[in-house]
């Protein structure tokens, strides 16, 4: 199975670089043979993976198709402007840059794009289900800018949008950005870009679809267009496409600005093969097959959440409207810690990570919740049925405490639920 899918590629490596070679292998047999719950990972088809594995790798293509600083890329050329095509019909917008090596990647751009050193920016913070990339201490957005943090409802955990309003008014921030990790519910994209019309001169609106953009590009959660001047997103998320990132706008002048904070503003020579294989996965994207996969993944989610809920878990926001959810695992065990149920998960060969919720009162390596998400599981076919068994499995190993002898058993089943949805045929 394993050789179909790498067209004899595995056999190369094998005989080149086996110590190299039986990782990868056994990393494909960890894939194949476990559930994958962490709400950010997928997987691509072979087309994308192959695409990314190609020559086009070998080339440096600084610049912009027709605009380059070196010769010879007549055909990195056509891929990339057939990558920022398809990206822009899928999103129903004017431009599409499709150089960031990845989605915080596209964010530091999409920042130098907007704003300058020290100006005030306003987001919601990883505790609250933010992404490090909006404003993290740590982090180039924290390092670089004023970072005025929102917050999330303490009783809904849902976004308040007076609140946020009443901030925006009093800060005056130059942008604000919308678009989460972990954040179950679906965005107003609208509602917040009437905040940033009651800031005077106007604040920009900065949408991070990273999680959603699959959802978006489908219709199945609200596109940030009109509304947002900077659109921000991975590829590999929602999207199953290559490990990177994209920026969309609809501005020329905002567009001219992206294109320079990408190159030379943050990076160097593009990942030529990467965009090759965004390109695969973008015309995927636009398939009819990919509509039906993500309203799937959404039927799946609030299946999920419903027997969770069954069990005696807690979500946060009472439920989902997206691919993932915030469980709170003290409702169903005051004890029971994200860190101790990642563990034991892994141990029953279920993939997922905690998460602190709302308001947590543990630290963020332990924390009182797990982020379960179904995009990696309904691209192996799995339906509403399957997550009622999925639910199960995820009970009775936290139930017990992570006993092994239950942990045991569950991987089996687990084997076996894997095997009859392979993910490779
Ligand atoms: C995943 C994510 C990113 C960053 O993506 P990387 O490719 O890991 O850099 C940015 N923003 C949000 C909201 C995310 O969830």
């Amino acid at each position: 199975m394993l050789d179909d899918l790498s067209n004899g590629l595995l056999e190369l490596l094998e005989q080149h670089d086996p110590e190299v070679s039986r990782i990868l292998t056994d990393e494909a047999t960890r894939q194949s043979t476990t559930l994958e719950l962490i709400a950010s990972e997928n997987h691509v088809s072979p087309a994308v993976m192959h695409a990314m594995g190609t020559w086009m790798t070998n080339k440096y293509a600084e610049g912009y198709p027709g605009k380059r600083y070196y010769g010879g890329c007549e055909f990195h050329d056509q891929v990339e402007e057939l990558a920022r095509q398809r990206a822009k019909k899928l999103f129903g917008c004017k431009f599409a840059n499709v150089q960031p090596h990845s989605g915080a990647n596209a964010n530091v751009a999409a920042f130098m794009a907007m704003c300058e050193p020290g100006d005030t920016i306003m987001s919601l913070p990883i505790k609250s289900g933010g992404h490090l990339s909006h404003g993290l201490k740590v982090n180039f957005s924290g390092t670089f800018y004023k970072i005025v943090d929102y917050d999330l409802d303490p009783k809904t955990e849902r976004l308040d949008f007076d609140a946020i309003a009443k901030l925006a008014r009093q800060h005056k921030p130059k942008m604000i950005i919308c678009g989460y990790s972990a954040y179950p519910r679906v965005i107003d994209f609208a509602a917040f870009r009437t905040i940033c019309d009651e800031v005077p001169g106007g604040a920009v609106l900065m949408a991070d679809l990273a999680h959603i953009a699959g959802l978006v590009a489908t219709g199945v959660h609200p596109s940030p267009f009109p509304h947002a001047h900077i659109v921000t997103t991975t590829t590999h998320k929602t999207l199953r496409g290559p490990r990177g990132g994209l920026i969309l706008s609809n501005d020329e002048e905002i567009a001219k600005k992206i294109d320079r904070k990408v190159f030379p503003g943050s990076q160097g020579g593009p990942l030529m093969h990467i965009i090759a294989a965004k390109a695969v996965g973008f015309g995927e994207n636009l398939r009819p097959e990919f509509k039906t996969y993500c309203k799937q993944i959404v039927a799946n989610a609030k299946a999920l959440a419903e027997a969770l809920v069954k069990h005696g878990y807690r979500l946060c926001s009472g439920g989902t409207d997206n691919h993932l959810m915030l469980v709170d695992l003290r409702q169903r065990d005051p004890n029971l810690t994200g860190a101790d149920a990642e563990k034991w998960l892994e141990s029953a060969g279920i993939i997922v990570n905690k998460n602190g919720i709302p308001n947590d009162p543990r630290p963020p390596m332990v924390t009182s919740g797990l982020r379960l998400g179904t995009p990696a599981l309904t691209t192996r076919g799995m339906k509403e049925k399957e997550m009622g068994l999925v639910a199960q499995m995820l009970d009775r190993v936290m139930g017990s405490n992570g006993d092994a002898k239950v942990c045991a058993e569950v991987r089996e089943d687990v084997r076996g639920l894997c095997a009859d949805f392979p993910l490779w045929h």
